[in-house]
């Protein structure tokens, strides 16, 4: 009797305890075969996304033929410009971002439900004059691009990826490294029998970005009276290859990126390895939450809109970075007038699709653990970024992230929260102030991530699956 009543109060406060309490379970808990096999699909399709998709031209192009595979049509070939109801428009900007509408049963100036996510990744740029011969080795001279370790650079397996373009406008695609029997490229590093002194330095210091120099040959052309014989052996096989000289290098844009394919991770499989999670983890579900939607019978509601910008990794900036008038201007195609226009973006709902920075127990120490995002356990709502006292931050409203929250719920998206690490530890940001400058509502929200903008980041596949989830659901009903 005793008994029975101890355990009749035990039960009743795990009762209240649940109703209480914000516990998250870890997602794979309680998958079914069929979800997992959806997951496993998903996590398949994403793969080859990023094995093909490696830099934001690449990522443009993926994302045009997933578009017009599903119905949607380029606006250039629009000659009337008017979208009715209905139809699904995508507008690429200048091949390296690019926006995507379905147009929904409610005029635009009532506002659209956006994702808008980031398709380029930390890399190294080659510089305008890149090429120089030293000890008989050919090199190139790189500029890295957006926030890196830059040991983390040296002594792996880089591939090359960029465009040269001719005086006469004629434009040549580089893609080396990724195809087998495709030759790769390196950034050396020092023995460690000869680096005591590099080993002394701070981290930060001992790999200079001056000195991140791909190796790029060293077999000189046999002609006797030749100066710099590898550079020039380089420069004719260049030229034989692909028609360019020295002086295409000054306006080109060429990117090295690891040449690692994306891996699963964990002897059970349940994670992907890869270079630029960050952000296509995000612009991956993003396109393909607006081509699923693109299927249902009926249009959506509101004006439904997925925006890859680029250019976030160094602020967003540039003619095709979320901070131009590409955002305003695609959106002003669908109002009737400025005045609309600008009463659209007041009523307009956005997912800053991004990733956050996952729990790490390797780190704990600059993780506040009750405040961060687990791997594992679902897509993350990130009210505000930033860094010290939330400057630079887009805290969302209290209003708005209590109505994502409630679709996630009642779609059954399991989701998080998590700020990016300690306060005082450091930050960064997203595309979310850009949107809401605009003034629309905007949270961030994304999957989380291990070793961020690293040449190889690692997700969980579930909260790949689930974000993509996250993202169908908001866009169907915000
Ligand atoms: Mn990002
Ligand atoms: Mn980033």
């Amino acid at each position: 009797m005793a008994k029975d009543s101890k355990s009749k109060e035990k039960g009743k406060k795990q009762k209240l305890a649940d109703k209480l309490f914000f516990n998250l379970k870890n997602c794979w808990e309680d998958v079914d075969s069929k979800t997992e096999k959806e997951i496993e699909e998903f996590a398949s399709s994403y793969k080859q996304f990023l094995d093909r998709g490696k830099t934001e031209r690449e990522c443009v192009i993926l994302a045009c033929e997933m578009l017009e595979k599903n119905g949607f049509i380029n606006i250039q070939n629009i000659k009337d410009k008017q979208f009715r109801t209905g139809m699904k428009i995508y507008q690429n900007v200048r091949g390296k971002s690019i926006l995507a509408a379905i147009v929904g049963k409610k005029p635009a100036v009532e506002g659209c439900n956006i994702l808008g996510a980031h398709i380029d990744s930390p890399r190294l740029d080659l510089k305008q004059n890149p090429l120089y011969e030293d000890s008989d080795f050919a090199l190139l001279d790189t500029h890295y691009y957006g926030g890196i370790k830059k040991y983390q650079w040296t002594a792996i397996p880089l591939a090359m990826h960029g465009v040269f373009v001719n005086a006469d406008g004629k434009k040549t695609t580089i893609r080396i490294g990724e195809e087998p029997g495709d030759p790769l490229f390196t950034i050396t590093d020092l023995l460690p029998h000869l680096a005591r002194e590099q080993m002394d330095k701070k981290a930060s210091e001992f790999m200079e970005a001056e000195n991140l120099d791909v190796l790029f040959g060293s077999r000189p052309y046999s002609d006797k009276d030749a100066k710099e014989k590898v550079k020039l052996g380089i420069l004719a096989l260049l030229n034989a290859q692909y028609g360019i000289t020295e002086r295409d290098f000054a306006g080109a844009e060429i990117e090295f990126v690891p040449a690692f394919k994306a891996a699963d991770i964990g002897f059970d499989r349940s994670m992907i390895g890869a270079y630029g999670h960050d952000d296509r983890c995000c612009s991956f579900p993003a396109l393909k939450a607006i081509t699923a939607l693109a299927h249902e019978k009926t249009p959506p509601e509101k004006t439904v809109i997925c925006y890859l910008s680029d250019k976030e990794e160094i602020g967003s900036v540039g003619n095709t970075g979320a901070r131009s008038y590409n955002f305003e201007n695609f959106i002003s195609l669908l109002c009737e007038s400025e005045a609309d226009l600008r009463l659209c973006f007041q009523h307009c709902s956005m997912l800053s699709a991004d990733v956050n920075a996952a729990f790490d127990p390797t780190y704990a120490g600059v993780f506040d653990k009750k405040n961060s995002s687990f791997m594992g356990k679902g897509l993350v709502l990130t009210k505000y970024t930033g860094s010290g006292g939330k400057y630079g931050a887009s805290d969302a409203n209290a209003e708005f992230c209590a109505k994502v929250q409630s679709i996630m719920n009642k779609n059954k998206v399991q989701w998080q929260f998590g700020a990016l690490g300690k306060v005082d530890k450091g930050g960064g940001g997203t595309i979310a102030l850009y949107a809401a400058n605009l003034g629309m509502d905007v949270l961030d929200c994304g999957v989380p991530v291990l070793s961020m903008h690293s040449p190889f980041e690692v997700i969980s596949k579930i909260d790949l699956y689930t974000t993509y989830k996250g993202y169908i659901a908001f866009i169907n009903n915000a």
